[in-house]
């Protein structure tokens, strides 16, 4: 990095976060004929974007994220192919242990277009979940596939699009922290950086920045316990597993009639710990396992052991086999109880994007589409 380009090259949008949020402001950006500069505080993203489980959930949105998350899923697409990274068009199969499980599932299947939520028997569920040493539970009685639901590596998909991007023109200035802003002008630890447009994209850590818009928001952390495990043998599974728990935390599934019915039928041990029970196969081969909630302004930084325990058992148990751990981690993302997104402009010149709920791999690109429609009109 030269550092005194800085201010020779003045860009027509400066980026700041190189999560996917920012990658999905610089890439659609780029495509609109303008020139970019991110700048990461870090020498690589290691935030939300690389730590969760690469689950583009777009059928079980609704209302405004269920339109963002499907512009977003032609996106993910699109620059899949161009930026030559691994994407699935799986789908999310649903597993039903219960009656009121699958009563839940019907209702959102006859809500829905034809084909989008296939109801599926338990046979069919099982199968998909069946490994060479796994019998999967019994007490599965169905679920559903979610079609327009898509997998991406959260491992390796923002630096291959960042490294993409570079190619294509777009400037990252590594290892540089924004620390304040003017109208076209960002101070960042090496010196400002000029450019027309601002946008911040820095997730969680928007607080940092502009705590009083953050407060207004009422942004606070979400934190969520996550492990990885080694593959079992024989077990090849193409689409995300959601359970009951999921259906919790999706409005499409929170909107029918019966979801009041599901919430009461839930163990009080995985409410009590906010747990969306669910898993992702990465392509190599191992599995994604989480998570837990827990929602702070300062992020508790221990893993309670119990937690990870309560969310494996349940995982090991759907799979009827059991989980060799390889890896722990912590993820945080931004929360509020006011709403999915904050996107405000917070100093003339400087719009901050944060999606304040788990669905920023989701709803990116259709966001950053949206946020570019605002700050540079067409004609
Ligand atoms: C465990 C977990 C599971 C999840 N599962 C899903 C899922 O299945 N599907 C889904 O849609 N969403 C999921 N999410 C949510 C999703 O991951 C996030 O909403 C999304 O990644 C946020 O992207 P981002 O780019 O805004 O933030 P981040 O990825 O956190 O990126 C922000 C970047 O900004 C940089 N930055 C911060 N401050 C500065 C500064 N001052 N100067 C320069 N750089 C700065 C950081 O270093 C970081 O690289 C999950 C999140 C977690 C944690």
């Amino acid at each position: 990095m030269n550092l005194e380009s800085f201010p020779d090259r003045p860009a027509d949008v400066v980026i700041v976060g190189a999560g996917i949020l920012g990658l999905a402001h610089a890439a659609l950006a780029a495509d609109r004929g303008l020139s970019v500069t991110v700048i990461e505080r870090d020498e690589r993203a290691v935030g939300a974007s690389i730590r969760n489980f690469g689950h583009c959930c777009v059928t079980a949105q609704s209302g405004e994220l269920y339109g963002l998350a499907q512009a977003a899923r032609r996106h993910w697409l699109d620059y899949a192919q161009r930026a030559g990274f691994w994407a699935a068009e799986s789908g999310a199969l649903v597993v039903a242990r219960s009656g009121i499980e699958l009563q839940v599932l019907k209702e959102l299947a006859s809500a829905r277009e034809a084909g989008q939520v296939t109801l599926l028997d338990a046979h069919q569920v099982t199968s998909r979940l069946r490994s060479t040493h796994g019998t999967p539970d019994p007490d599965i009685q169905g679920g559903a596939l979610l079609r327009d639901d898509l997998r991406v590596d959260p491992r390796t998909t923002v630096a291959a699009l960042a490294a993409w991007l570079q190619q294509q023109g777009v400037r990252f200035l590594w290892k540089t922290s924004a620390l304040s802003f003017d109208d076209g002008v960002v101070h960042t630890s090496r010196g400002p950086v000029y450019g027309g447009r601002t946008i911040v994209c820095v997730g969680h850590d928007v607080d940092y920045l502009f705590p009083a818009a953050a407060a207004e928001h009422v942004i606070r952390r979400c934190t969520l316990q996550m492990s990885r495990a080694a593959r079992p043998a024989g077990l090849d599974l193409e689409p995300a597993v959601l359970t009951a728990t999921s259906m919790l935390r999706y409005d499409a599934f929170t909107d029918m009639p019966s979801s009041d019915a599901l919430r009461a039928s839930v163990d009080q041990d995985l409410l009590d710990i906010g747990a969306n029970v669910m898993f992702t196969q990465r392509p190599d081969g191992t599995l994604i396992l989480g998570d837990s909630h827990a929602y702070q302004h300062t992020a508790a930084p221990f893993l309670a052991e119990r937690t990870t325990h309560t969310l494996n058992v349940e995982i090991s148990g759907i799979l009827g086999t059991p989980l060799e751990v390889v890896e722990r981690w912590q993820g945080i993302y931004a929360s509020s109880p006011n709403g999915a997104l904050f996107v405000k402009e917070v100093a003339p010149g400087v719009t901050a994007v944060s999606v304040t709920s788990g669905v920023g791999m989701t709803v990116s690109f259709g966001l950053a589409e949206r946020t570019l429609d605002t700050l540079f009109p067409a004609g």
